[in-house]
């Protein structure tokens, strides 16, 4: 099979490899799409993410983890119906024993591997294994695109839960990357209002627009506190979430929080720092909460994408082959030609 694997900062190669052997609970899953995440991105351009690094893999990485694909075999112990099925991938495989699994909360299981990160092979690839317990069956009437777009999805759910945002609420989502703009979707249906969006790029200012915020604003032309201060009538926004991960959006997202406002932290910066104006959040007394990817909350996720018709498609703005890996994750990295979600069909 072929499989794309980062070779050094900046380098993809697609390269023959054999296919993977299929353990007991395992499914052999024909990846059909997989998404190109702000993550991948970091380990792309930087060669590391959030203190991982692409020299822990100690060889070439194959990057990804947001698919979904055709499960063609599974291992002992596994239900054969899965085969021939589509299913979308749950990306952590978490112990599944430890207290935190036991507790509901395997996001934060310690004993956890993850697709596309060191320890854990991606899925830029033709063919993945995968626990079974972990592909998720989707329906016909969802589409490949919408399946990849579960993922950053769920992670919405799951950080709408954290925040506990109430209908009604003034809501700020700082940066319109994908991870943004599935909160503005969900954020948009829950009735909060204003929905306010920010980024430095117009295009995803519009599309935010389109899934339903009420008040967009570009920071190269706005003073993004003075401008939600004005808009909440002055008293700032209930709910922030911050999916920028850059100083800037980490230091407006307590500035442009109401008191006892809650701030959820979703976007992640190159240098492993979280800094804000400690006098500004303290003051107002904000919750500032780390989310940590989805938390069981890809049945949910696909629930609201099927009932209430979200318009995930939307975001996957491009598609390419495998062979134009290298070409994707640049035009990804570079922010050109519109770019929200890059799409790999590795089978074309
Ligand atoms: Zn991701
Ligand atoms: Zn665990």
């Amino acid at each position: 099979m072929k499989q794309a694997v980062l070779i050094s900062p900046g380098r993809l190669e697609v390269v023959d490899a054999p296919l993977p052997e299929v353990g007991a609970g395992q499914a052999l899953v024909a990846v059909l799409a997989a998404g190109i995440c702000g993550s991948d991105l970091h380990m792309f351009k930087e060669g590391s993410i959030g203190g991982i690094a692409l020299a822990d893999a100690g060889g070439p990485l194959v990057p990804g983890h947001e698919c979904m694909g055709r499960v063609e075999r599974v291992g002992a112990g596994a239900d054969p119906g899965l085969v021939g099925r589509r299913v979308f991938i749950e990306p952590a495989i978490n112990c599944g024993q430890c207290r935190w699994c036991l507790a509901g909360k395997p996001n934060v299981c310690p004993h956890h591997t993850f697709l596309g990160l060191p320890g854990q092979g991606g899925c830029l690839a033709q063919y993945i294994v995968h626990p079974t317990r972990l592909c998720e069956p989707l329906p016909d009437d969802v589409s490949d695109d919408a399946g990849v777009l579960l993922e950053p999805l769920a992670i919405a759910v799951h950080s709408l839960d954290r925040l506990a945002v109430a209908a009604g609420s003034a809501v700020a989502v700082l940066g319109a990357g994908p991870i943004g703009l599935v909160h503005t979707m969900l954020l948009a249906r829950d009735a909060t209002a204003p929905l306010i969006v920010t980024d430095v790029l117009d295009y995803r200012l519009e599309l935010a627009r389109r899934l339903g915020a009420t008040h967009v604003l570009n920071p190269r032309r706005e003073d993004v506190p003075a401008a939600v201060a004005q808009i909440t009538g002055g008293d700032g926004a209930d709910f922030v979430f911050e999916c920028a991960g850059q100083p800037e959006t980490f230091e407006q997202m307590v500035r442009i929080a109401a008191p006892a406002g809650r701030v959820g932290v979703l976007g992640i910066h190159g240098d492993d720092r979280l800094p804000f104006t400690h006098s500004q959040a303290r003051r107002k007394g904000l919750d500032v909460l780390m989310i940590r990817r989805a938390n069981l909350t890809f049945g949910r996720a696909l629930t609201r994408l099927r009932d209430e018709h979200l318009p995930a498609d939307l975001l996957a703005t491009h598609h390419w082959p495998l062979e134009k890996c290298q070409q994707a994750f640049e035009t990804a990295a570079a922010y050109r030609d519109g770019v929200v979600k890059g799409i790999i069909r590795p089978w074309e």
